[in-house]
């Protein structure tokens, strides 16, 4: 079913729903399910799968030298989502992205989806490989979403590449990421804020936001994309902060700030099991203060550990 059917079907009610990530490279399918199992009385419609592009390391070879190796860390974005499909009925939604693909892989990745009978994904740019700093495309890829997001549109018209005539139309419901504290390239909100609304106006049927700490900003950045015509579904993204090494991290890998309120909590810990107490209550306060205001669904960055997010949702959902 679609997410944006979810949301509707609930008339109001916010849904829960969170994302993990495809286990490490030679994991089994089970240390997914055992992050999944403990979350799912909480009647998650939907759980997200995030799409994890190479990576480049270096082996030493015999001789001494350096070889520049490109891996996959985390294989599998559509096995698993047929495997949570297959195991626990509910949708699985897989983020597509534009790194690391050329519009020919593209187009097989989203053909194998539609024939497992999935219909939804969160069509992403992707961020730069690691080691370098500015993102490129494939060189036969997408530079932005919208470029993926097109793609995606004209599969589900039956247009693929090469083909002159109409072929079998895909049906999928797309997803787009939208940044309540702007993405970190935009040049300003105002901007970035155009470019979501390109997407939506394409096509996109739900926005689900960067993680954020607090919810002035959600409730700002909703306020602006209604001004600005954006009236789809904004689902707010939650991470609860677990570790000391977070309060740096975060910022700086999702360019997020921490509410002073929040940090000064923070630096009282002595430890992480304290420092994972108060992200837990902290996350627990912006659930309540979302839920109560109405919002479509609350949607957990699980990093595929569930007992924190668990504590979360018991009392909420
Ligand atoms: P875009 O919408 O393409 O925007 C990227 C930047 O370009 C923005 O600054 C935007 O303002 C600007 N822009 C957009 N269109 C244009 C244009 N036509 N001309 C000029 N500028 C333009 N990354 C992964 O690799 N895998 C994941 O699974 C993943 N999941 C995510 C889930 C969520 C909910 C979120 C919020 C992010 C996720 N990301 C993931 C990270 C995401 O890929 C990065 O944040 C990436 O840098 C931007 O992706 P986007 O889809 O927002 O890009």
């Amino acid at each position: 079913m679609k997410i944006i059917d979810h949301i509707n079907k609930a008339k109001g009610q916010t849904l829960f729903s969170f994302e993990i990530l495809p286990p490490v490279k030679g994991e089994s399918v089970q240390s997914i399910f055992n992050a999944i199992d403990p979350l799912m009385e909480f009647k998650p419609p939907f759980i997200d799968v995030t799409y994890h592009r190479e990576e480049y390391v270096y082996k030493k070879r015999e001789n001494g030298l350096l070889e520049k190796v490109s891996t996959r860390k985390r294989p599998g974005t559509v096995g698993i989502c047929a495997a949570i499909i297959n195991k626990y009925s509910v949708d699985a939604v897989p983020h597509i992205i534009c790194g690391g693909f050329s519009k020919e892989e593209t187009e097989n990745a989203l053909i194998d989806l539609d024939f497992l009978g999935i219909d939804n994904v969160l069509v992403l740019r992707g961020d730069a490989i690691k080691t370098e700093g500015r993102f490129e495309p494939d060189p036969n890829g997408h530079s932005y979403a919208s470029e993926l997001l097109q793609q995606v549109l004209d599969l589900n018209n039956g247009e693929y590449l090469h083909e002159e005539v109409v072929r079998n139309k895909t049906n999928f419901c797309i997803g787009v990421a939208g940044y309540p504290e702007k993405h970190f390239e935009a040049p300003s909100l105002n901007t970035d804020l155009r470019y979501l609304k390109k997407k939506v106006d394409m096509g996109a049927e739900y926005i689900v936001t960067q993680m954020f700490f607090d919810n002035k900003k959600y409730f700002e950045f909703v306020d602006k994309c209604r001004e600005a015509g954006i009236n789809v579904p904004i689902i707010p993204g939650l991470k609860p902060i677990t570790t000391k090494k977070q309060m740096t991290f975060l910022p700086s890998i999702f360019h997020v700030d921490l509410p002073d309120d929040l940090v000064d909590e923070l630096e009282k810990c002595n430890d992480n099991a304290a420092v994972r107490e108060v992200g837990i209550e902290w996350a627990i306060q912006q659930s309540k203060e979302l839920k109560e205001a109405g919002v479509p669904c609350l949607h957990y960055y699980t990093m595929s550990r569930s007992k924190v997010t668990r504590r979360i949702a018991e009392g909420l959902f």
